[in-house]
């Protein structure tokens, strides 16, 4: 069980890498880890994560090779942004380092 156990928890790593994921947290969900889905022989095939802000729970599902994607269910909930996010936050603003260096002579 407990091997099991540590299998999930690389897997959730693994999926909190995948750009399926990314874009979730750049739309403002703050993704906690929900209920998971797995075959018969433990490997989880569908995971899902709840956002503690909107309440939003979105799906995601294995694709293969250690690649994730929103499962086509969470599609209309996963495409938005956040809706508990707090209003004037800043989201994923790129710092321009480029123009910063370009001064410094
Ligand atoms: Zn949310």
């Amino acid at each position: 069980m407990i091997e099991a156990g540590v299998k999930l928890a690389e897997t959730r790593r693994r999926l909190r890498e995948c750009e399926a994921f990314a874009l979730q947290v750049r739309l403002g969900h703050d993704l906690k880890d929900g209920p998971i889905l797995t075959s018969v022989t433990d490997q989880p095939f569908e995971m899902s994560f709840k956002c503690s802000r909107c309440g939003v729970t979105l799906w995601f599902e294995d694709k293969g090779s250690q690649r994730w994607r929103l499962h086509a269910e969470s599609r209309e909930h996963g495409a938005q942004i956040c809706r508990g996010r707090i209003v004037g936050e800043p989201i994923d603003h790129p710092i321009s380092t480029a123009v910063a260096g370009a001064s410094r002579r």
